[in-house]
């Protein structure tokens, strides 16, 4: 209840002890003065408010022009290379070759099935280093084509459909564009689309893995690509002058493959999409490949300064979605046949790292392997969350790290190659920089990229 004596206490709280207070004081006038200081602090307050936005906002664009500053290393917006930059050091390369064999789809039920097709090991089963590898992408479980090749060719995470570039749509370095960055030669071998997600994703950066009109320009103009074979005539037809103009023979059969020129660059688009299925193959029309993975892997080798290759069994994934295991072996045995002409290069190079794995498995196939006959059972058309195989024959079997997904081992390679992202020689720059970007993203994976930031710090 209010009191004359709890006033009095209350208004020698309010104000300072030498200010005398008396019965029947008219506090009025004294409580305007204050109101008005306290509008005039409050006004203050506002223009500071207004100053702190504006601080903010400078901030903010600094903040936008710094990312843009640190974004993917050594990397211009339209993909091209700034060898002279200081975002990462080249040391000696572990290996003078690499040879990364895709098969597309192909997954543990998958080589089960070719194996039991075959009635024996397949040349996978003899290499030194056998495991199984993850494949997601940010998208989720499932990966795609895109995003897988793209862990791959990169070693980085990104969404499903986007070709070569982070999550954040910045165009990132790919192997074969570091291996053309040192001299080496390159090339990419496909039963596929030349222009689809796979090859795209190691020599093109595009949001949408199907504008393949850009993706096959990219592939033809902004590379010096030695070796480029596969299917998909119909999508690059409207580049063929501007492709001899770069220096490519262009062939559109096996009888003029056999005969192609040893010094040229090489185009060879043999169907006017995908090519056939093993078992549907024109052989006089059509190379194998195993043909096209021994003529292109000559051909490359010829570069003292080494090469890279990728190889792509690129339609077991296409059986798959069909749900077509006859195809699916048959290719397989295709890519088995590839394999073999592979190994026995590196085997007798002695400095060649040979990979073979999938991008991700397609059908849920699963193999009765009890029964004597091919007894399998499909569980989707799609693509599913398995992990994958992966085998490695390498010359110096010390230089694998544990590998867990593909960003791993797209990260291996570069470092195969002598790549070495660096500042200070502390900490590495590329990861650092994801890990920001995701921390900004909230997509941040915590323990994947500690962890790659520590085996990294240690590899230098
Ligand atoms: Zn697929």
């Amino acid at each position: 209840m209010f009191s004359p004596q709890r006033l009095e206490f209350s208004a020698k709280t309010l104000f300072p002890a030498n200010v005398q207070f008396r019965k029947g004081y008219n506090l009025l006038p004294r409580l305007k003065i204050w109101e008005q200081r306290l509008k005039s602090v409050v006004d203050i307050m506002n223009r500071r408010q207004v100053a702190a936005l504006a601080l903010f906002v400078f901030c903010c664009l600094g903040f936008i022009g710094s990312m843009w500053l640190i974004r993917t290393p050594n990397q211009d917006g339209d993909g091209t290379d700034n060898p002279e930059g200081d975002g990462f050091v080249i040391v000696s390369e572990l290996v003078h070759n690499i040879i990364l064999m895709i098969g597309d789809g192909n997954g543990v039920g998958q080589l089960n099935a070719t194996r039991k097709s075959l009635g024996a090991p397949l040349f996978v089963d003899s290499f030194p280093i056998q495991d199984l590898i993850y494949t997601f992408s940010l998208s989720g479980l499932i990966t795609d084509s895109a995003a897988a090749a793209t862990a791959l060719a990169c070693g980085i995470q990104t969404w499903n459909g986007v070709v070569g570039m982070s999550s954040v749509g910045m165009a990132h370095r790919t192997i074969l564009e570091f291996a053309e960055l040192i001299n080496k030669s390159t090339g990419l071998v496909t039963t596929s689309r030349l222009t689809h997600a796979t090859p795209a994703c190691f020599a093109s950066h595009v949001q949408d893995r199907n504008q393949e009109s850009l993706i096959g320009q990219q592939m033809l103009f902004e590379h010096e690509i030695e070796v480029l074979l596969g299917g998909g005539r119909t999508m690059l037809q409207p580049f063929f002058s501007g492709a001899v103009a770069a220096g490519y023979t262009i062939v559109e059969n096996r009888s003029q493959l056999l005969d192609s020129s040893d010094d040229a660059k090489l185009l060879g688009l043999f169907k006017h999409s995908h090519m056939s299925y093993e078992a549907e193959r024109n052989a006089s029309l059509e190379p194998s490949l195993a043909e096209m993975a021994n003529l292109t892997i000559q051909s490359l080798a010829r570069n003292p300064e080494g090469f890279f290759l990728m190889i792509e069994g690129g339609r077991i994934d296409h059986a798959c979605h069909d749900n077509n295991i006859t195809n699916t072996v048959g290719d397989g045995l295709a890519f088995n046949d590839a394999v073999d002409v592979a190994l026995q290069f590196a085997e007798e190079d002695g400095q060649t790292l040979l990979i073979v794995t999938a991008d991700h498995e397609t059908g849920g196939l699963w193999v009765n392997t009890t029964s004597p006959e091919l007894d399998v059972e499909w569980s989707t058309t799609g693509h599913t969350g398995d992990r994958v195989p992966f085998f490695i024959f390498s010359p110096d079997l010390s230089i694998i790290p544990e590998m867990d997904h593909h960003t791993d081992m797209g990260r291996f390679l570069f470092r195969a190659f002598g790549y070495v992202e660096t500042a200070d020689g502390k900490i590495i720059q590329s990861v650092y920089r994801e890990l920001l970007t995701r921390q900004i993203l909230g997509i941040f994976e915590q323990d994947r990229l500690y962890s790659t930031i520590k085996i990294r710090v240690l590899d230098i």
